[in-house]
C-alpha cells in the first residue's frame, strides 16, 4: 500500500467526521505530499498548477502529478508584500509568499509550473515567479463566445502538450489522453455526487466538511476510493439535528484555497449551512465533464476547460446561468458573495450577481475581505443580520 493511502481513521477530528472516509481528508495535505514525494522518487514529474483553466488531463497523460499551488495562508502575505503591492488579492500574495519563502513543499517538488493569463495580478506575478522557476503560461483568450477565441485556446492547449512532451521526453498519445479523461471524469463525477448530498433538506454534512474533501493533487487513487466510500455511507442519511433548521446559503465569488476558510467558518458558526459553492473551490470546475467519446481528445479537453465561467471572461453570462440553475437545485435562502480584496473582476461582476439574486427573490450579501482575521467580528455581525432577514421572511426562529 502506498504511504499516501495511510490510515483513513488517522486525524484529529474524530467524532466530528460525517463518515469514516473523512479521516483521510483530515490529513489530506500530508497524504498528498507523501503521494507527490513517492511519485517523484519513481521518476514521475510534479507539475504545479495555479488555476482551474489548467487541463489536468494533459499533465496526467504525460505521466505527471498535477498539484495545486494556490496559497491560503495569511502568514505568507507579509513576505510577498516585500515585492508585490499591498493592494493585491491575498490569494496571489500568499501564493507568491510561499514561492519567496520556499515554504510550499509542492512548489519545491515541482518540475514545472503551468499558469494562464487570467487576471492582471496573477499574470504579472507569474513574471516574477518565472525568473527562478520553470513556467509555462497558457494565453487564455477572454471572449468565450468568439469562435476565434476557441481556436486560439485549442492552439494554446496543443502548445502545452508539446511543451510537456519535450520537457519530460514523453509522447502524449490519444490513448493516454483518453485514460486521463476517464480518470478526471470519474473524479468530477464523484465530487458532483458529494456536492449533491447538500440538496437534501437535512444534508448529512456541512458545507465546510464538503470543502475539506478537496485535495491538492487530482486523481489520487485512494482519494477516489474514499470519495466513493463517503458517498455510499452518507447517501440518504440525514445530518445532525439542527441541519434542517439552519439558513441555507449559496456561496459564490472567489476561490477558497486550503487554509482560507475563515468566512465559511463564520457563516456556518452563525447558523448558516453552505449548501452550494458556485466558485472554483466548489461546483464550477466539476459541473461539466470532458466529452470522452469525441474523435479528438485534445480538442474535447480544450472545450471543457474553456467553458469555465470565470469572471476574467467577458461577457460571463454562463456564470449567471449556473447560479440560477444551482439556486433551483440547492434551494438556498440567501446568496453570499466572497470577494478577495483587489479582485476587480469578481468585484465588478458582483453587480450582476446582486441583480440576479433580486430577480430570484433571494437576499444577497457581498463580503470583501482578505486573509487577515481582523474583520471577523464585523463579518459575523453582517452575516447574522442577513440570517435575521431570511428568518423574518420565512417566519422561522433561529435554531
Ligand atoms: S476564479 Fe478564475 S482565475 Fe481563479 S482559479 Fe478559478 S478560473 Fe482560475
Ligand atoms: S481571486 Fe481574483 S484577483 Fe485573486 S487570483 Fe483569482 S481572479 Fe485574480
Amino acid at each position: 500500500m502506498s504511504k499516501c493511502c495511510g490510515d483513513s481513521n488517522a486525524g484529529a477530528k474524530g467524532a466530528d467526521w460525517p463518515c469514516e472516509a473523512f479521516g483521510w481528508f483530515d490529513d489530506m495535505v500530508s497524504h498528498c505530499l507523501d503521494y507527490a514525494t513517492e511519485a517523484k522518487a519513481s521518476g514521475r514529474p510534479v507539475v504545479g498548477i495555479m488555476c482551474e483553466y489548467t487541463p489536468r488531463e494533459l499533465i496526467l497523460a504525460a505521466g505527471g502529478v498535477p498539484a495545486c499551488l494556490c496559497g491560503g495562508s495569511a502568514e505568507m502575505v507579509g513576505p510577498a508584500e516585500e515585492q508585490l503591492p499591498a493592494n493585491l488579492c491575498p490569494l496571489i500574495k500568499s501564493t507568491y509568499g510561499y514561492h519567496r519563502q520556499k515554504a510550499n513543499p509542492f512548489l519545491e517538488l515541482a518540475d514545472l509550473v503551468v499558469a494562464e493569463t487570467t487576471c492582471d495580478g496573477k499574470k504579472k506575478m507569474y513574471e516574477l515567479m518565472g525568473r527562478t522557476r520553470r513556467m509555462h503560461v497558457l494565453e487564455l483568450p477572454q471572449k468565450p463566445d468568439a469562435a476565434v477565441a476557441m481556436a486560439h485556446w485549442k492552439a494554446e492547449v496543443r502548445k502545452l502538450k508539446e511543451a510537456l512532451e519535450e520537457l519530460f521526453s514523453v509522447e502524449i498519445t490519444d490513448a493516454a489522453l483518453r485514460d486521463a479523461i476517464g480518470l478526471m471524469n470519474r473524479e468530477r463525477s464523484l465530487k458532483r455526487q458529494l456536492a449533491e448530498l447538500m440538496r437534501a433538506d437535512a444534508p448529512p454534512l456541512t458545507g465546510r466538511q464538503l470543502l475539506d474533501f478537496n485535495t491538492i493533487i487530482a486523481c489520487i487513487p485512494c482519494a477516489l476510493e474514499h470519495y466513493a466510500g463517503a458517498i455510499e455511507q452518507m447517501a440518504g442519511r440525514a445530518g445532525p439535528g439542527d441541519c434542517a433548521d439552519r439558513v441555507r446559503v449559496m456561496m459564490t465569488g472567489v476561490p477558497v484555497p486550503h487554509g482560507a476558510c475563515r468566512v465559511m467558518d463564520i457563516i456556518e458558526n452563525s447558523g448558516g449551512l453552505v449548501v452550494a459553492m458556485e466558485n472554483c473551490s466548489g461546483i464550477k470546475p466539476i459541473c461539466e465533464d470532458v466529452d470522452a467519446a469525441g474523435d479528438d481528445p485534445l480538442a474535447a479537453i480544450a472545450e471543457k476547460y474553456f467553458h469555465l465561467p470565470c469572471s476574467v471572461m467577458t461577457p460571463n453570462d454562463s456564470r449567471m446561468e449556473l447560479l440560477a440553475r444551482l439556486a433551483g437545485e440547492y434551494r438556498p435562502q440567501c446568496i453570499i458573495e466572497l470577494i478577495w480584496q483587489a479582485c476587480l473582476t469578481y468585484d465588478v461582476e458582483s453587480a450582476r450577481v446582486r441583480e440576479l439574486a433580486g430577480e430570484l427573490g433571494i437576499p444577497y450579501l457581498r463580503i470583501e475581505t482578505d486573509y487577515s482575521p481582523s474583520d471577523s467580528a464585523r463579518i459575523a455581525v453582517r452575516v447574522e443580520a442577513l440570517f435575521e432577514t431570511v428568518r423574518g421572511k420565512t417566519g422561522r426562529p433561529a435554531p
